[in-house]
């Protein structure tokens, strides 16, 4: 089969920086960290690189409306509403319910101010039918949950493509492990596979952040086969599925994550409770082990200050929506 060129309209600013974490590296291990929290202005993180490939997607079908999916909180229906309300879509998302945190909490009113039609499930069992409701009509286009079908995971086989550019340009050493967050698996399975065409060594460990885990795994590497297909590219994979820092479960806090939280604070990194606290915490672990000389950690999340936006939102989330939280 002969795939047409992908097409990609660039939301935010390339290549990102890869800056050296002077204070956490140690004298046989560095510490090094890719900065995709500063993809877009308007919102940045990891989601940006699957939406400059999914909205134009959604245009050539002809759609005018995105539907998608996510933990109430989550950060892929915020870039989302906010990158697809900047290109003009409608934007619609199926919400179930996660624990509440200030993080998620400012997550929803951001969405909502950025003009988010929520729908609301109890759990995730009422998600096919509800999705099923949104997406009739010939206007809709359906963004899977964390923007991860294979185009979207195209993105982050781009963005190993411009890693391996800035080690061959001399702007960090080839890392030996690159650690980034799991969530949907887009990111993880598109840089396992750019890393590999690009014939780095570059072992990709991913932190996952919910269970099952097997089913995470599998579906992270059923995207990095097909990312490899895609491009039309025979390799093997060096992507490993860290299991040990999901403590209570998707969104819940966990002591080593607010511990990697304090530590990233003093070097003027903000993590998230629910992705970047655990796969920072796994970094940090990685360089007190010392087997290894450079360890990259991915910074997924967006630190655009959303504060403006958040304060537009209503100061009660719409009744509906607010009923969605589980105790954390
Ligand atoms: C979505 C998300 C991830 C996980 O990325 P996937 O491609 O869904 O695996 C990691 N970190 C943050 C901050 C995210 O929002």
């Amino acid at each position: 089969m002969v795939h047409a060129p992908a097409r990609i309209a660039l939301l935010g600013t390339y290549p990102t920086l890869v800056e050296r974490l002077d204070g956490l590296s140690r004298p046989g291990t560095a510490l090094w960290v890719k900065r995709d929290d500063r993809t877009g202005t308007l919102y940045g993180g990891n989601k940006v690189r699957k939406l400059e490939r999914l909205l134009p997607e959604a245009r050539t079908r002809g759609a005018t409306r995105l539907v998608t999916v996510g933990a109430v909180g989550s950060h892929h229906v915020l870039a989302t509403a906010i990158w697809g309300g900047h290109q003009g879509f409608a934007v619609e998302a199926v919400l179930v319910p996660q624990p509440a945190t200030e993080h998620a909490r400012a997550n929803l009113r951001a969405g909502l101010a950025a003009g988010l039609r929520p729908f609301p499930v109890r759990s995730v069992a009422g998600v096919p039918f509800a999705l099923l409701e949104r997406l009739r009509g010939g206007d809709a286009f359906h963004v899977p949950a964390g923007g991860s079908s294979v185009s979207g995971a195209m993105g982050y086989l781009d963005a190993a493509r411009e890693l391996a550019a800035q080690v061959r340009a001399g702007e960090m050493p080839e890392p030996d492990v690159l650690v980034v967050a799991l969530g949907s698996g887009g990111t993880a399975a598109g840089l396992a596979a750019g890393l590999a065409i690009e014939g780095l060594r570059t072992r990709v460990v991913a932190v996952a952040v919910w269970a099952p885990v097997w089913a995470l795994a599998a579906r992270t590497r059923w995207l990095a086969g097909n990312c490899l297909a895609r491009a039309a590219a025979r390799r093997s994979l060096r992507l490993e599925i860290e299991r040990g820092y999901l403590g209570r479960g998707y969104g819940y806090p966990s002591l080593e994550g607010e511990r990697a939280s304090a530590i990233a604070a003093r070097v003027g990194l903000a993590l998230d409770a629910t992705y970047t606290a655990k796969a920072f915490a796994a970094a940090l672990d990685l360089v007190d082990a010392g087997s290894v000389r450079t360890v990259l950690y991915w910074h997924t999340l967006s630190s655009v200050d959303l504060s403006a936006l958040v304060a537009k939102s209503p100061a009660t989330v719409d009744g509906r929506v607010a009923r969605l939280w589980l105790s954390a």
